[in-house]
């Protein structure tokens, strides 16, 4: 059985059900308005993207499309041809972050109806950026970005892969439109107000449903697994503090039900966010204690001492990168506490500080 967390109130028990038994979750028709249409996401273990589609002027407006393949957009289509609607029937699309999973499939929607598509000028600008742009600058990018993380030349070529692989991640679509914090959607009989929490991405947005007290939560806050927060080669220097307080900022949100892109809906913001936060700490707690062991280590040695879900050796290619960048927005955390202290230069190492000892 899928472990969910003791005394989690689960809504979207069909779901759940789905889950439990390794297939797809129907298409749900959540009210009158609203609708669940699951987008597969091939080869990977989060299995599926809730792609929302809300009723609007006579057409659709969608939050997230699902992953830049064929096999996802078939099951797009299939999913608004279940509901009496077509890809010609969208009039929008909001993304809640610029993953692939997320927005992969937005600019072939916008291709297909003349939709428009709408994200925070956060993310829109990582899309923007030239080093992201290009698969042979992104790769240099991130070798030299794992080398100051500690990986050795070797080490960083086999985790990185080649320039072909990046290709999908450098042909996401950019934004017409941009959504800033407190902004309303441009959704013709929806209250749906964005909410800027940055973390898992710096211009992650959630939106909130104010007639029906909804949190559509991107992958912000999902029921079972926690959120990748990692740093990264382009954006800011502090994602896990901004991630905490972007957890802070919806904890006590006036909402119901939580509207999770990925796994199932639920309720009890409070609770799961207060779970979400703790876990974080409990890993800051087990990362200090690495550094005290390992005095002088780099990120990408720490990664190699924590606990993971499975042995270290087995991490590889972009499950060791993920670890490893997860670690190190853990131990920038530390420093920013003034628990830990760096040596700064090109490849800072870690020791406990002198302060936090005392
Ligand atoms: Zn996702």
């Amino acid at each position: 059985m899928t472990a969910i967390p003791a005394g989690q109130d689960v809504t979207g028990t069909r779901q759940l059900a789905a889950w439990r038994e390794r297939v797809m979750p129907p298409v749900e028709q959540l009210a009158g308005d609203l609708w669940s249409i699951p987008v597969p996401i091939p080869r990977n273990p989060l299995r599926y993207v809730s792609s929302y589609a809300f009723a609007s002027g006579g057409g659709l407006v969608l939050l997230d499309t699902g992953w830049a393949a064929e096999e996802s957009w078939q099951a797009l289509v299939a999913g608004l041809g279940s509901i009496g609607a077509s890809v010609e029937d969208v009039r929008g699309v909001l993304v809640s972050h610029m993953h692939l999973d997320h927005a992969g499939l937005a600019g072939r929607v916008r291709e297909a109806s003349g939709a428009w598509v709408a994200m925070h000028p956060a993310d829109r600008a990582l899309l923007a950026s030239a080093d992201l742009g290009d698969p042979e600058r992104a790769v240099a990018l991130e070798l030299a970005f794992l080398r100051s993380l500690g990986a050795s030349a070797e080490e960083a070529a086999a985790s990185v892969g080649s320039p072909a692989a990046y290709r999908l991640f450098t042909s996401i679509t950019l934004p017409d439109r941009e959504l800033s914090d407190g902004d309303l959607a441009d959704v013709p009989g929806w209250r749906l107000r964005a909410v800027h929490t940055p973390g898992h991405t710096p211009g992650h947005l959630c939106f909130v449903d104010e007639a029906a007290q909804r949190l559509f939560a991107g992958d912000h806050i999902l029921p079972r697994i926690t959120p990748n927060i990692s740093v990264h080669p382009v954006e800011g220097a502090r994602p896990l503090a901004n991630y905490l307080e972007s957890l802070a900022k919806v904890r006590d949100l006036d909402v119901d039900e939580i509207m999770p892109a990925h796994e199932w809906r639920f309720r009890g913001l409070a609770q799961r966010a207060d779970d979400i936060a703790a876990h974080h700490e409990r890993r800051l707690g087990e990362l200090l204690a690495a550094v005290a062991d390992h005095p002088g280590a780099t990120s990408w040695d720490l990664a190699g001492h924590l606990t993971w879900s499975r042995s270290w050796d087995q991490y590889s290619g972009r499950m060791r990168i993920s670890a490893v960048t997860e670690t190190a927005a853990h131990v920038i955390e530390l420093v920013r506490r003034g628990l830990v202290s760096s040596s700064g230069g090109d490849v800072p190492t870690y020791r406990v500080a002198a302060r936090a000892v005392g």
